[in-house]
């Protein structure tokens, strides 16, 4: 398995260049906001996702998608 989620680009089939966009939670203080405690982030099947091999842009889905359909070819 080429990443702990299995993601692989949809157009290069790079599995070590993928990054997702994630949602990150932050805590409103007086003076500002900063990451919570815990450091809680977010991400979703429709999650922004990015290849920087080639610079593709989708979804998380997509990647995922083309990580089932790679894994079964194999
Ligand atoms: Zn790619």
């Amino acid at each position: 398995m080429p990443n702990f989620l299995n993601l692989v680009c949809p157009r290069c089939g790079a599995d070590d260049r993928v990054e997702i966009a994630s949602q990150l939670w932050l805590r409103v203080t007086d003076s500002g906001t900063e990451p919570d405690l815990t450091g809680t982030y977010d991400y979703t099947p429709g999650s922004p996702a990015i290849c920087t091999n080639c610079s593709y842009v989708g979804t998380l889905r997509q990647f995922e998608d083309a990580g089932k359909q790679s894994g079964a070819a194999s």
